[in-house]
C-alpha cells in the first residue's frame, strides 16, 4: 500500500486532476490511497470569505463564494464531460457552496470569526476537491471511492491547528480505508481536514495535507508516501539563485528539517515526521513531470559531507559583551530569557568567555530587547546580515569540509560562524549582499559541474 498526496497545484484544474488520475492509474498494483489538497488557492479564498463576511463586507464575501462556485463547477464540467455522475457531483459542489454562503451570512451577523467557524469554512475546499477527484478518477476507469476525511482523520478540538488522535486514526483507517484497498479500489480522502470524536469539523493547520498523508500512511503502515507537487524534488540549492542546482536523490530527515528551517519550501518536515519515524520513506515528485526520479526522504539516507546549501537574508545580528560573563554561571540563561520574554526566536548563536552573539529572524521587538540586554553589558546591533547554511550529516566526519568551505568563500567577510556539534550544519553570517555570491562559490566547490 502507498499513499499518493496531490497538493493544490497538482489538483488546480481539470488538466491537473487528469494528470493525477494518470499517475494513480500507473500505480494501481501498489494499492494507492489518495490524499488531495483543495484546488490550488481555494483555501486562501475560503478564509478570505470568512474574514470579509465577519468584517461587514458580506457582498464582497458572497462574490468570492460565486467565483469559487464557478471555478469548481468548471473543473467538474471539464473532468466529467460525458459522465453519468456529472449532475450529481455538480449538485454536491453547489450544495457545498450554498453552505459556504450560509456560513458567510452567519459570520456577517455575528461580526467576528471563531477558530471553529474558520475550520468549517476552510474544510469546504478539501471536501469538494476530494469529491471531484474521486468522480474524475472513476470517469477515467479507476475504481475510486470518496471517503470523508472527517471519518478517518480524528483530532482534538484545537481548532485551526488540531492535533491528531493517533489511536483513533489507526482504528478508523483500519475500518474505513483498509477494506476499500483490499477490495482493489482506490480511496480518495481530503487532506488538511479532520473532525473531533464528536464529529465537529477541524483542520490540521495551513499546509496540513502533507500531514494528513503522513498520518494516514503511518496508520496504514504504508510502504511509501508520495508527495506530488510542482517541483522535481529537493534541490542542492535554490534554483532561482543557483541555476545549476541539482536534484537530491536521497536525503536524511534531519537534513531536510535543517533545510526547511533555512527556508527551503518544498515541504515542512514536521508534517512528514509521523511516517518517517515509522521507517516509511517519503518521496517528493513533480506531477507535471511524472517520469522524474524525485527525492526520497528517510531517516537513514547515506551520509554525505554536504547535501545542500541554503541562504537567508535580512537578518539582524545582536552582540552582547560583558565582563560579568567571565566564569559566571546562569548568565546565558538570563540573556536568553530576554528573547523569550519578547517572543523572538534566535537562528544562530555563538559565545566566547565574554560575549554572546545571536541572529534574529524577526527584529520587530528589537528596541525592547536591546533595552533589556543593556542591563548585562554593551550591546551592538548590525542590520543587513544574511546567513548561509551548509547542510550535511557527514559534515564533520572528515577534516577537509570546513577548510573547503572557508576556502571557497575567499575574500567574503564572515561575521560569525557556527558548526553544530551534531554535525548537521555549518552556518555562516555574512553581509546580506554576500549571501548570493557565497552560495555560488560554495555550490561550485561542493557540487562541481561534471567535466
Ligand atoms: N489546502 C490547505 C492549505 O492551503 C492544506 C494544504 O494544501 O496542504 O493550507
Ligand atoms: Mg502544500
Amino acid at each position: 500500500m502507498i499513499v499518493c498526496k496531490f497538493g493544490g497545484t497538482s489538483v488546480a484544474d481539470g488538466a491537473a486532476i487528469a494528470r493525477a488520475a494518470a499517475i494513480v492509474a500507473g500505480k494501481r498494483d501498489r494499492q494507492p490511497v489518495v490524499v488531495v489538497s483543495a484546488l490550488g488557492g481555494a483555501t486562501n479564498d475560503l478564509l478570505d470569505v470568512a474574514q470579509r463576511a465577519a468584517n461587514g463586507n458580506l457582498l464582497v464575501a458572497l462574490s468570492i463564494v460565486e467565483s469559487l462556485r464557478q471555478r469548481h463547477l468548471t473543473t467538474t464540467a471539464t473532468l466529467l464531460d460525458g459522465s453519468p455522475e456529472r449532475d450529481d457531483v455538480e449538485a454536491e459542489v453547489s450544495a457545498g457552496l450554498d453552505e459556504l454562503a450560509h456560513l458567510a451570512e452567519a459570520l456577517s451577523t455575528l461580526g467576528f470569526v471563531t477558530p471553529r467557524s474558520l475550520d468549517s469554512v476552510a474544510a469546504i475546499g478539501e471536501l469538494l476537491s476530494s469529491r471531484i477527484v474521486a468522480a474524475a478518477f472513476r470517469h477515467r476507469g479507476l475504481d475510486a471511492e470518496w471517503v470523508d476525511a472527517r471519518d478517518v482523520t480524528i483530532t482534538d478540538d484545537n481548532f485551526t491547528r488540531a492535533a491528531p488522535d493517533l489511536p483513533r486514526i489507526a482504528a478508523a483507517t483500519r475500518e474505513r480505508l483498509r477494506p476499500i484497498v483490499q477490495a482493489g479500489r482506490v480511496p480518495v480522502v481530503g487532506g488538511f481536514v479532520g473532525a473531533t470524536p464528536s464529529h465537529i469539523t477541524t483542520t490540521l493547520g495551513r499546509g496540513g495535507s502533507d500531514y494528513s498523508a503522513s498520518l494516514l500512511g503511518a496508520a496504514l503502515e504504508a510502504e511509501a508516501i508520495e508527495i506530488w507537487t510542482d517541483v522535481d524534488g529537493m534541490l542542492t540549492a535554490d534554483p532561482r539563485l543557483i541555476p545549476t542546482a541539482r536534484l537530491i536523490d536521497r536525503i536524511r530527515f534531519d537534513e531536510a528539517a535543517e533545510l526547511a528551517a533555512f527556508g527551503a519550501k518544498v515541504l515542512h518536515p514536521s508534517t512528514i515526521a509521523p511516517a518517517v519515524q515509522r521507517g516509511i520513506p517519503v518521496y517528493v515528485f513533480n506531477s507535471r513531470r511524472p517520469e522524474g526520479t524525485g527525492t526520497m526522504i528517510t531517516f537513514d539516507a547515506p551520509r554525505y559531507p554536504v547535501r545542500a546549501l541554503a541562504g537567508k537574508r535580512d537578518k539582524t545580528l545582536v552582540k552582547l559583551r560583558s565582563a560579568r560573563m567571565l566564569l559566571a554561571h546562569g548568565f546565558l540563561g538570563a540573556v536568553f530569557a530576554v528573547f523569550d520574554r519578547h517572543r523572538t526566536s534566535i537562528d544562530v548563536v555563538t559565545t566566547s568567555e565574554v560575549s554572546v552573539s545571536v541572529t534574529l529572524d524577526d527584529a520587530s521587538n528589537l528596541e525592547a530587547i536591546v533595552a533589556d540586554l543593556s542591563a548585562f553589558g554593551d550591546v551592538s546591533v548590525e542590520q543587513h546580515r544574511g546567513l548561509v547554511a551548509i547542510v550535511g550529516a557527514g559534515l564533520s566526519d572528515g577534516a577537509q569540509t570546513m577548510a573547503q568551505a572557508l576556502g571557497a568563500l575567499g575574500d567574503i567577510k564572515v561575521h560569525m560562524a557556527s558548526l553544530s556539534a551534531t554535525g548537521l550544519n555549518f552556518t555562516l553570517v555574512l553581509d546580506d549582499a554576500q549571501v548570493n555570491p557565497a552560495l555560488q562559490r560554495l555550490h561550485a566547490t561542493f557540487f562541481p559541474e561534471p567535466a
